[in-house]
């Protein structure tokens, strides 16, 4: 009673969508969370003796398969346990690669200015140094100014990180090109591989010619994410970097030396979710893979189009489409309303809805990726709150609601507020809580009102008792 009593208070996707850019918040079959119950998943050491680990040698062999075939690699290394960490794991290959080539002076690492912050900050922990690149009016990286960058760094340059889709929910299309030149400068080509849920039975990061790429199986392959884990992100390589894997000085990693590098406590990371992405995989087969990519990007685009005559999308392909995730910009809209992209999702709780990315990658925008697990029905109940929330922020416009005390600004409301005797706003309750029919059918209740994040950041409480407390 007392879980059921913290899940009612979460929005998760047992309630609603969570639409969530980039991070790829689909349903996690009960079949494919199972096994991570059974105990000779769960209880095994991980560095127990490898006669005793028959059974998970096969599946993390079959899985590397699988995944070396959904992305075009040579070798796949199943130890990161993280996107984040796959970079760093990948990034590393890429160095070792250039010195044993005696390139130790490769060490300028390229990143789009459309990034996920990670990609910096791996690039950086591997010892390279980052030089942005800027993005074009569509999204795409500018290769005008990519070629500068190219030719200015061309005896030092180490690699580019490039995430294809990228974030700005738009498919590179001069990808082929741009990892071209790279190699043409003697630099190696990672590919962000987090947006692998437009891509996964339709086109491979190793044949379009990347060197490198993570695979979060956290967001392409089902294991279920938020909150901060747990989650994998193994690499796959072309066959020049896979002698770079990360290997272990305990438990080597198959005929890698025990002296390579070692990202993660565990050779195999957090191997007892791999079950997942291994169930995940099997039961949807080549074809249904295949699918969910293509629904995907329906789907986004679904969302994109309905949003687009009220909310501007940011950027689109030259068909006028986005890939499997889309930006709303929310900057034009807070110039003339004062009503923040922060507001819209807050307000979204109200509705039900967990907001979208909020300002990842471009500030003042919203990020949205509903995945293939969303129904039409599912699409249409979030498309409807955004356009009433869209309503609402005219009626602010127009002087109908007041600048500051209207039911965007204070949202979230709670039940605990609805229900108070003094109610001093100056709209109703019912447009506060029920502002769509249908939510009188279904109605989540935030369990707080706003908190005032920057307050929070910048004002460190501390819950522990005193050390005195302790005396008695
Ligand atoms: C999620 C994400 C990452 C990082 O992955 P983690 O598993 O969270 O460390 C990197 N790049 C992009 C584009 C992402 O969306």
């Amino acid at each position: 009673r007392y879980m059921r009593r913290l899940e009612s208070k979460d929005i998760a996707l047992n309630q609603a969508m969570i639409p969530l850019g980039s991070c790829t918040m689909k349903l996690n079959a009960t079949a494919e969370m199972i096994p991570v119950t059974w105990p000779e998943f769960a209880n095994m050491h991980p560095f127990a003796p490898t006669d005793q680990t028959k059974g998970y040698q096969i599946l993390l062999e079959q899985l590397e398969q699988m995944l070396i075939t959904c992305t075009g690699y040579d070798a796949m290394s199943l130890q990161p346990n993280a996107g984040s960490q796959g970079e760093y794991a990948g990034l590393l290959a890429i160095r070792r690669y250039h010195e044993s080539r005696g390139d130790h002076h490769r060490t300028i690492c390229l990143i789009p200015s459309s990034a996920h912050g990670t990609n910096p900050a791996s690039a950086v922990m591997a010892g390279m140094s980052v030089v942005m690149v800027a993005c074009d009016n569509h999204g795409n990286v500018d290769m005008n100014d990519l070629r500068a960058k190219v030719e200015q760094y061309s005896d030092t340059l180490a690699a580019i990180m490039v995430t294809y889709p990228s974030t700005h929910g738009v498919f590179e299309e001069e990808i082929v090109a741009l990892c071209d030149l790279i190699h043409q400068h003697g630099g190696q080509v990672y590919v962000d591989g987090a947006n692998l849920n437009a891509l996964v039975g339709i086109a491979a990061p190793g044949k379009f010619g990347a060197d490198v790429s993570h695979l979060n199986l956290h967001k392409t392959f089902c294991i279920p994410h938020g909150g901060g884990g747990p989650g994998m992100g193994p690499i796959g390589v072309g066959a020049h970097l896979a002698p770079f894997l990360p290997s272990h000085p305990i438990s080597p990693v198959g005929s890698l030396p025990a002296t390579n590098d070692t990202v993660s406590s565990a050779p195999f990371g957090s191997a007892s979710i791999l079950p997942i992405s291994w169930v995940y995989i099997r039961l949807m087969g080549a074809e249904g893979l295949r699918l969910a990519s293509q629904v995907a990007i329906l789907s986004a685009n679904y969302i994109a189009h309905r949003l687009k005559g009220h909310y501007p999308v940011l950027y689109t392909g030259k068909s006028g489409t986005v890939a499997h995730e889309c930006i709303i910009d929310i900057r034009p809209i807070k110039e003339h309303s004062g009503i923040s992209e922060e507001d819209i999702a807050k307000r979204l709780m109200d509705f039900g809805f967990h907001a979208p990315t909020m300002s990842f990658p471009v500030a003042g925008t919203l990020m949205i990726e509903p995945t293939e697990s969303e129904s039409l029905a599912e699409l249409d109940r979030f498309c409807d709150a955004l356009i009433t929330i869209r309503d609402e922020i005219r009626k602010v416009e127009t002087g109908e609601f007041d600048a500051e005390d209207n039911p965007l600004k204070n949202a979230p409301h709670t039940a605990l507020e609805i229900a108070s005797d003094d109610w001093s706003h100056a709209y109703t309750r019912e447009q506060a809580v029920y502002p769509l029919p249908s939510l009188r059918s279904a109605k989540y209740w935030p369990p707080v009102n706003r908190v005032d994040n920057v307050y929070g950041d910048r004002n460190l409480v501390c819950s522990c008792p005193p050390i005195e407390s302790y005396v008695q």
